[in-house]
């Protein structure tokens, strides 16, 4: 295709102007072509569970996040998909180095947006909001199973909060994070968790909205017992029973 290209070629400015815009055309057409490719697998792979080409896909939506999530939209496709593929993607890619990290070096952040609209929680700008665990929502269950397992938990305020507090943890010794967070601010996590290389495990929320969101706290409680011994983890799940 490249000596085609070059073969009938006229060295004259409009002759170059036209090569340019064919090598154009067919670059634009074999990055939408993988594109393409990448996102039917990644969503046959997040539907049917399997997991096929993680590391290239997780490296085409990072760069193409934003022309991509404008896509979904355009055929009128739930946007959030690329951030569930993706997230699906990373789990499946950092799910050893997190499990070898024990749980007393991990670090779970939550979403202020998760608890009860009367949550009586105090709020510190140093370490975000300070679980009362009054049982009014689920963070309660994390507390109840972090302070089991030795994992310090944070409720988040907003995700530049998390970012900072993520890098406080890394300096304080900590070396894998648990993210719970709507789509946007998990994707968004988890990339600067890579940059940061931190293993990160995330799971979005199911409900999201300013306030009482939603999240499968089961999903939340077994990625946290990821890497405990069995008894262990069956001693603790009777605590939040
Ligand atoms: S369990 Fe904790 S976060 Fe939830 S409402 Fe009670 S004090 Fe607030």
């Amino acid at each position: 295709m490249a000596v085609g290209l070059f073969k009938d070629v006229e060295w004259t400015p409009v002759g170059v102007l036209s090569l340019v815009g064919q090598v154009l055309a067919i670059v634009f057409l074999l990055v939408g072509l993988s594109l393409l490719v990448a996102i039917a697998f990644g969503y046959f792979g997040y539907r049917k569970g399997v997991v096929l080409f993680p590391q290239p896909i997780v490296l085409l939506i990072d760069v193409f996040y934003s022309p991509l999530k404008r896509a979904f939209s355009v055929i009128h496709r739930d946007p959030r998909l690329v951030d569930d593929i993706s997230i699906a993607l990373r789990n499946h890619l950092n799910r050893d180095d997190y499990a070898i990290v024990p749980p007393k070096d991990r670090v779970i952040l939550v979403p202020q947006c998760l608890r009860h609209t009367r949550c009586p929680a105090p709020m510190s700008s140093e370490d975000g909001f300070g679980c009362k665990v009054c049982g009014l929502c689920d963070i309660a269950k994390i507390y109840k199973v972090g302070e089991a397992i030795g994992t310090e938990i944070y409720i988040a305020p907003g995700g530049r909060f998390a970012k900072r507090i993520l890098a406080r943890s890394k300096e304080g010794g900590k070396r894998a994070v648990l993210g719970v967070a709507c789509h946007t601010d998990l994707y968004e996590g988890m990339l600067a968790s890579k940059i940061g290389k931190i293993p990160a495990q995330g799971v979005p929320l199911s409900t999201e909205g300013c306030v009482a969101t939603q999240v499968d706290i089961e999903r939340v409680i077994d990625m946290m017992l990821v890497g405990v011994e069995r008894e262990e983890a069956a001693r603790v799940r009777e605590l939040i029973a």
